[in-house]
């Protein structure tokens, strides 16, 4: 029997209907909305793309974006001086820089001097602290979105196997974190992992992150597993792929997310919560969280 589609499209728009009436309540309460800057350094397509829907999406929920585009030649004291400035303006509550940053700036300086508060991405060192403390805190968008529809499709956690393939700190390492938070039993792999089948086979939950069309096969999957795929790999057509190879793996999963319309528009609207949670917490004054 095929899988049950895990549809993120129809979840992200009902959870950004949500968004929108908690937003104009936040609205109503403070007199302002929630804030949103977003920078971008230099002209990379696939980033100007990214910021541009993340601005229609704010703009969607009523959340006030700004966007700061500055040329590639910006030095990084410019950046950080922006950053600063950014932090310190009570209209602001959320702070992205889009990555990746020119190769002339340390793209760890500027998420280091991102406050905490602000981090929205939740990719700063005291936000990545708290997850893995499992204190209240900014969770990266992609995980929390992946998260979201799992609980969504009522697919147990607690005891099973989890495999996350990728490592990277914004997708593999903060969803193993988080899934062994809710009781999973985590195995995170990458490049070097050895017999990667055999790894997924034993698996109730497969997640992909790698970034490698089709990587994993109908026939790692044991039958009933749930399956995310995270990759999104533009094929010479046009078209894009998963790191999964669907029409094999659609026949054994018990669940899975399609590439497009799984993973993706649930992390913009993460991003959305993300900004609407950083608002909350500014208003509510300094907490443990906001420091
Ligand atoms: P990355 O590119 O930083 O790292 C890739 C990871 O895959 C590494 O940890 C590496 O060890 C692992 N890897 C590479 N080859 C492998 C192999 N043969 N076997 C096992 N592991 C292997 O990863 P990323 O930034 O997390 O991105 C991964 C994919 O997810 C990309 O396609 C990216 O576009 C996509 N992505 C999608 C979203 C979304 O919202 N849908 C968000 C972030 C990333």
């Amino acid at each position: 029997m095929a899988a049950t589609i895990l549809d993120g499209k129809a979840l992200a728009q009902a959870r950004r209907a949500q968004i929108q009436e908690e937003v104009a309540r936040f609205r109503a309460e403070t007199g302002i909305p929630p804030g949103l800057a977003v920078v971008l350094v230099g002209d990379d397509p696939a980033s100007r793309i990214y910021v541009r829907n993340k601005e229609r999406a704010c703009q969607a929920v009523g959340i006030a974006s700004e966007q700061h585009h500055l040329p590639s030649s910006t030095s990084q004291a410019q950046l950080l001086s922006l950053i600063d400035r950014l932090n310190r303006d009570p209209r602001i509550h959320g702070i992205l820089v889009q990555l990746p940053l020119p190769p002339h700036i340390d793209e760890r300086a500027v998420i280091e001097a991102i406050h905490p508060a602000k981090d929205v991405d939740g990719f700063h060192p005291a936000n990545v602290a708290r997850l893995v403390l499992n204190q209240e805190g900014l969770r990266p968008c992609t995980p929390a979105g992946i998260l979201a529809l799992l609980d969504h499709a009522g697919v147990p956690l607690a005891g099973t196997e989890a495999v996350v393939v990728g490592r990277s700190n914004i997708v593999g390492k903060p969803l193993a974190m988080m899934l062994l938070h809710r009781d999973a039993t985590v195995t995170l792999c990458h490049s070097r992992t050895r017999d990667l089948a055999a790894v997924c086979r034993r698996a109730d939950l497969v997640v992909a992150a790698v970034g490698r069309a089709e990587l994993i096969r109908g026939d790692w999957i044991k039958p009933g597993a749930a399956v995310i795929d995270v990759g999104i790999n533009r094929q010479p057509d046009g078209s894009l792929k998963g790191d999964v190879a669907f029409d094999e793996a659609v026949q054994v999963a018990g669940a899975i997310t399609p590439v497009p319309g799984g993973v993706g528009p649930m992390t913009i609207t993460m991003l959305l919560e993300n900004t609407l949670q950083a608002a909350r917490q500014l208003a509510a004054g300094p907490s443990e969280a906001t420091r």
